[in-house]
């Protein structure tokens, strides 16, 4: 746990001056609607309470220095310079003030201390954090005016940009937008909104990190999205209006995609069918039926494992013993699969039995540990402190 009032100190012992501003962003996670985002479908995420923190002040003379806590690594150069040589942690942040500074001359120089305790590279979008948490604190260094979906937006941008990742908007959305027990229900295809509020007091979220990540994990995600797309064109050829699988029926998937390509028409149906079961979980949750919610949950997993086959064993280990406990009302894996996490929602106050139950067998199965990861949901971007 970072202790907020040592960031200032940190900062000071750092660049020999005070902060002028310290802000926080938070990581998240996605409840149900995986796969559906590239499809322009729905996803649910929601903003938790780990976070990116930063501590900015202003430089006059265009130069950027950075300090990384948890790589202990600087970075300084003149705020124009090709971040290309510069550490990968870096390029997340100079990559936002670079945009920003395209759109926005105000921006200057700034020292930035950073520091985090979003675990990296587990699916809860720690990059989103750090890109969001840096356009945040810029906006209110130099007064930009910016609003939280343009600072997504240009979290986003620097992914494709900066790191090469092409991801949806669904991150920095939630990182930006997130508010205390709400989940976000997104569209992707128009960037439309709801926040779907529910009482999540008798429950707990308890991520399971499999520590894996299967080589599998990009082929077959270019493969996933491949098949997708052809699904759509066949369904084209008859009905031109379509534009992705969110215009298309199960009906004219079994017509036009099924008699060419059982394995296609399998992937496809998932999507549809993914994007319903969100409509029911957001109904659910307005009704407060976390049952039923859960129920949609383990359904939603054994089809990405069966049916979009992104899924890998230690996934369907924690779920199939999420499924024996009757304390855990419903679990699947979150993010794109071949690793990663489990999200599972339990009984409040008994996450920890069921990690004592499925820790050493996990261990026992696969021969290293799992990482449990507790989290709640929580606000989006927010000040610290303005000095
Ligand atoms: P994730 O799923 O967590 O977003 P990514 O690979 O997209 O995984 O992003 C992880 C990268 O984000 C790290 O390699 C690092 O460059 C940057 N990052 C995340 N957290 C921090 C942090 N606390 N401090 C500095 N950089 C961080
Ligand atoms: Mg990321």
């Amino acid at each position: 746990m970072i202790q907020i009032h040592q960031l200032k100190g940190l900062y000071l012992e750092q660049f020999g001056s005070n902060p002028a501003i310290l802000a926080k962003s938070p990581g998240r996670i996605n409840i149900i609607g995986e796969h559906t985002d590239y499809n322009l479908g729905l996803v649910l995420p929601a903003a938790i309470n780990k976070y990116i923190y930063i501590a900015v002040g202003k430089r006059s003379d265009f130069k950027i220095h950075l300090y990384s806590a948890d790589y202990t690594e600087t970075y300084r150069a003149p705020l124009a310079d090709d971040p290309e040589a510069a550490p990968i942690w870096a390029k997340y942040v100079i990559g936002i003030a670079q945009i920003l500074k395209r759109e926005h001359i105000k921006l200057e120089g700034f020292n930035a201390y950073i520091i985090g305790d979003v675990p990296l590279g587990a699916g809860l979008s720690s990059s989103a954090a750090l890109t969001c948490v840096t356009g945040f604190a810029l906006n209110h260094l130099y007064n930009l005016n910016l609003s939280r979906l343009e600072i997504a937006k240009f979290g986003q941008q620097t992914e494709h940009e900066n790191i090469g990742v092409k991801c949806g908007l669904m991150d920095q959305f939630a990182s930006c937008m997130g508010k205390k027990n709400n989940l976000i229900k997104l569209d992707c295809q128009d960037l439309s909104f709801k926040y779907i509020p529910a009482d999540w007091s008798n429950y707990e979220i308890l991520l399971l990190n499999t520590n894996v990540h299967h080589s599998l994990a990009s082929s077959a995600y270019n493969d996933r999205r491949a098949a997708c797309e052809q699904g759509v064109a066949w369904v084209k050829e008859h009905h031109s209006s379509i534009q992705s699988l969110r215009d298309i029926s199960i009906e004219q998937l079994e017509r036009y995609v099924k008699p060419r390509s059982v394995e296609i028409y399998t992937k496809c149906k998932f999507i549809i069918q993914e994007n319903q079961r969100l409509q029911d979980a957001c109904i659910s949750l307005t009704m407060g039926d976390f049952k039923k919610l859960g129920e949609l949950m383990f359904k939603a997993h054994w089809a990405l494992s069966k049916e979009y086959e992104v899924s890998c064993d230690e996934l369907d280990f924690l779920i199939e013993s999420a499924e024996n406990n009757h304390e855990v009302i419903g679990a699947r894996m979150m993010g794109g699969g071949f690793g990663g996490c489990t999200i599972n929602i339990i009984q409040k106050g008994r996450s920890q039995p069921f990690i004592q139950e499925v820790a050493p067998k996990f261990k026992a199965r696969f021969g290293f540990e799992l990482t449990p990861i507790h989290v709640a949901i929580a606000d989006g971007a927010s000040l610290i402190q303005e000095y």
